[in-house]
């Protein structure tokens, strides 16, 4: 018997997926550097379904069905180049070469291009879910030359999550060569702005309103029976909820408050500087993570004056956690326009194409952002595809129209209290620069024009010009 697809790299995500292709089905060969890694998977779960082990690479490549299709699951960067070096050279024009690691997009570009000459699809795959999901079911994202899917998709449907709402596979072909990597990368960059705005809600809640962890937790509870319905704020609530067993106080209390950090949303605001978006959500999302680890100059400020914090009483803590559910959400709603604004803009820069329906649709089951939300937002893009932004969508405007006066009093009172919310304050500020009728970018051409000649455009007449700052004042065409 041969194989229908092969998996290498098998620590927890490749061993899962396996798994997972295992138990719908299919046929699957196993390979690891470490022996030892395929033994153990074949001798815990082999059970589960068909796993063919493979010890060397050629043993690996002879059982799979042609054409071939071989997912590699190691340590991103220089490991995936490895094994693309190892096993390119025992394939055949026409086998495809599935990468489900965390790749950086140009990384998959490069790979892609190499790899097309020698007559081999490169499949750039990004897979959201952790553990958990790459068993039950992720939600994934390729990339890759189109007739790929043809053979690929239908297997990847099969282990996909499937969206509560109807049943939808969570994949789909993002787009060619790197567009599913850049896809997975920007995703990324929204769970950062997710969970900071998060953060952001449960400080105000604790300091401000004054609620214990506890509380807070029942809060986020609330919010997820209402339009915050989502993944990451039925975690909240677990994480806020428990309890730490050596001391009896709330967990979140216990641990170090310093947020680590992979690279991906580093990489989503690298990339929107590239091309020009404004991510500044998500920029402050990274920025703060940034800032709780600087644990010594977080240290050396400790003695900086600012208000005392003086919490609510109990009918007006109330009312103010409704106001911070209104900013969580307009936030929100300001943090995935921005993503999808950066995903715009990489399908317009590399030529991808990307369906925006799509990616929201994909989104709803499987990975860490996974919310109720995500299909309001296919929604607006099934209903008007050239959106130019979420925030142009009638629904999204209106609910933000309805939110932002709560959201405005939040911030307010933030930074009254000295409470830090970069992520809902950026957000605001995002709003209200997109919908002002004139920005103060105008003094900055002025400047520019006084101190380098950089030119200016004027409202009323079409070309570019020059003031003569250092001599009589008058303009001059450029
Ligand atoms: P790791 O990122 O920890 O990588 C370990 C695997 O890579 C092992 O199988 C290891 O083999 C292999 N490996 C490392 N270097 C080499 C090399 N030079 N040659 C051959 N094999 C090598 O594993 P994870 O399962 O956590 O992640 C796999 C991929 O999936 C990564 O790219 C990750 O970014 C991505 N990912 C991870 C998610 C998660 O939640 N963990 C979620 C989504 C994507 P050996 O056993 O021999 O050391």
């Amino acid at each position: 018997t041969s194989a229908q697809i092969g998996v290498t790299g098998l620590a927890v995500m490749g061993r899962n997926l396996a798994r997972n292709f295992a138990r719908n089905g299919y046929t699957v060969a196993v390979h690891n550097r470490t022996v030892a890694r395929t033994k153990a998977l074949v001798e815990e779960f082999g059970g589960e379904g068909d796993f063919i082990s493979a010890e060397t690479a050629e043993e690996f490549v002879a059982a799979l069905e042609r054409p071939r299709r071989l997912v590699i699951m190691v340590k991103a960067g220089g490991p995936t180049d490895a094994v693309i070096e190892e096993f390119a050279p025992l394939l055949e024009p026409g086998d495809m070469i599935i990468d489900g690691g965390n790749a950086h997009f140009a990384d998959t570009r490069r790979r892609e291009k190499a790899l097309r000459e020698q007559g081999i699809h490169f499949v750039g795959m990004g897979v959201s879910g952790g553990e958990e999901g790459a068993l039950h079911g992720p939600s994934i994202m390729p990339g890759g030359p189109k007739e790929s899917y043809d053979s690929l998709g239908p297997m990847l449907e099969k282990i996909s999550a499937k969206a509560a709402k109807d049943g939808a596979p969570c994949v789909t072909h993002v787009g060619p060569d790197g567009a599913g990597h850049f896809v997975k990368m920007v995703h990324n960059g929204i769970e950062y702005a997710d969970m900071q705005l998060i953060g952001e809600a449960y400080q105000l809640l604790r300091d401000v309103a004054g609620y214990s962890p506890a509380e807070i937790a029942d809060i986020f509870r609330t919010w997820n029976q209402g339009r915050l319905d989502s993944y990451l704020i039925e975690i909240t609530a677990e994480v806020l909820s428990h309890v730490d067993a050596a001391t009896g106080r709330p967990f979140v209390d216990v641990v170090v408050d310093q947020a680590e950090q992979k690279g991906t949303g580093r990489w989503t605001v690298q990339i929107a500087l590239d091309l020009g978006v404004p991510v500044s959500g998500i920029a402050e999302a990274v920025f703060a993570r940034s800032l709780s680890g600087h644990a010594t100059l977080r240290a050396a400020s400790r003695g900086l004056t600012g208000p005392e914090a003086a919490p609510l009483g109990k009918e007006e803590a109330a009312a103010f956690a409704d106001q911070v559910e209104q900013a969580l959400y307009a936030s929100k709603i300001v943090s995935y326009t921005q993503g999808f604004h950066e995903i715009t803009a990489g399908s317009e820069e590399y030529g991808w194409d990307i369906d925006l329906g799509k990616v929201a649709s994909i989104w709803r089951g499987g990975c860490i952002i996974r919310a109720a939300f995500l299909d309001r937002i296919r929604a607006a893009y099934d209903t008007r595809a050239d959106l130019p932004s979420l925030l142009s969508d009638e629904t999204f405007a209106r609910e933000i129209a309805d939110a932002q006066d709560d959201w405005r009093d939040v911030v307010i009172a933030a930074v009254r209290q000295g409470v830090p919310t970069p992520g809902f304050s950026a957000a605001l500020a995002y709003y209200d620069a997109l919908r002002a009728e004139r920005l103060p970018a105008a003094l900055t051409q002025g400047q520019r024009d006084f101190f380098g000649a950089h030119t200016y455009r004027r409202v009323d007449r079409e070309g570019a010009f020059h003031t003569l700052w250092g001599g009589d004042r008058s303009e001059v065409s450029a």
